[in-house]
């Protein structure tokens, strides 16, 4: 597609019912192209066009874009330590329909026989309109689009297998696509530089440096659990000792109060968290991973200069419930010079979705570029 048709489509997806008059000059058309480029799209059926409300401001009329009604979609998948999920998403981001499971059991076989079943459902019900897919892995993704996820036991999977035949199939880790889709229309929209942290099972995260996510030459970067921040005692999964993520997740906590985590420490942390009364063991426990997560944190905003850092996961809890040792621990750990302002830490706005909708934006993103 001639890539400002492309650049247009682009301008749609991330501000859905723009208008015309405004797309035009973001992407830098005259007006006399841009009414015959939207026309194609729209007699194409990849772009919806409708009459804006009068603006009661002098000179023409425009009009609206948004997503045809019969225009294609992708579908955006998310698989966690505990479940997955399938969107049909169309141009702008509006979802029309979902499917969702919780793993049965976490093998790479189990978990893809249903994910590509949901998938292939959805693409049956809307008929042809299904032409991408984007997926969120709790783990590094490699070019070839072969994940890791220590979390599920998962080593070396081959993601095209969730849609062997797909016209495009784009896959990465859920921190980094959150992340970017934070960066893109999030709490982190005015950030030049994103730290996006995410604490489910262990701790992940992402780098977004003027609207680019730090990728890795492998696709594992954002790895930041595995930073030697906590006890050299402590054994990681990865393989390594003292790592990051087993002093702020729910192993942590179980581990502060002499007890075994179980199965869904996820899960148990967030329980744990909610429920602590003060003064209790639970409470001291919340208090000094909230602490752990601070002061890692101020390391990582010393060391990239990051304007804002935005906390996904039970990153949110933490700082729902012990805000004053998270903040501390963190302003403690800041180079003085820092301290006066500190890169504020906050909740991402897309909270529980970032991963799935920075699946679907990375789809259409590639999509795009590929209509006709
Ligand atoms: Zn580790």
């Amino acid at each position: 597609m001639a890539t400002r048709a492309a650049d247009l489509l682009g301008v749609v997806h991330a501000r859905p019912g723009v208008t015309r008059a405004e797309a035009t000059r973001v992407v830098g058309m005259g007006t006399g192209a841009a009414a015959e480029v939207v026309a194609r799209l729209v007699h194409d059926r990849l772009l919806g066009e409708t009459p804006a409300p009068p603006s009661g401001s002098r000179g023409r009329p425009t009009t609206l874009l948004a997503a045809h009604p019969q225009g294609p979609l992708v579908l955006a998948a998310e698989i966690t330590h505990a479940a997955w999920r399938v969107r049909a998403v169309e141009l702008g981001g509006g979802v029309l329909a979902a499917e969702q499971g919780e793993h049965g059991s976490t093998t790479w076989e189990s978990v893809r026989a249903e994910v590509a079943a949901a998938a292939q459902a959805l693409r049956r019900s809307y008929d042809g309109r299904v032409r991408a897919l984007g997926v969120a892995v709790p783990g590094p993704v490699s070019a070839a689009l072969r994940a890791d996820a220590v979390s599920l036991g998962w080593r070396d999977v081959d993601l095209r297998r969730l849609w062997p035949e797909a016209p495009v199939l784009v896959a990465g880790n859920d921190a980094t696509l959150a992340a970017a889709a934070e960066s893109r229309r999030g709490a982190a929209a005015d950030a030049s530089v994103v730290l996006h942290l995410r604490v489910e099972a262990g701790l992940g995260g992402a780098v977004v440096d003027h609207g680019v996510p730090l990728s890795g030459a492998t696709g594992a970067a954002g790895e930041f659990g595995h930073m030697p921040f906590g006890d050299p005692a402590v054994a990681c999964p990865c393989g390594a000792a003292g790592c990051w993520g087993t002093a702020v997740d729910g192993t942590a906590l179980a581990r502060l109060l002499g007890r075994t985590a179980p199965r869904d420490h996820v899960a148990y942390a967030r329980r744990l968290i909610r429920g602590a009364v003060p003064g209790s063991p639970e409470r001291d426990a919340v208090e000094a991973v909230a602490a752990a997560l601070g002061r890692g944190t101020a390391g990582l905003v010393n060391g990239i200069d990051a304007d804002v850092v935005t906390l996904a996961g039970l990153g949110v809890d933490l700082l729902d419930a012990a805000p004053r040792e998270l903040g501390a621990a963190y302003r403690a750990g800041l180079m003085a010079y820092r301290r006066q302002s500190p890169p504020p830490l906050v909740p991402a706005a897309l909270g529980e979705d970032g991963p799935v909708v920075g699946a679907a934006d990375q789809a259409w993103a590639s999509l795009v570029s590929t209509l006709a």
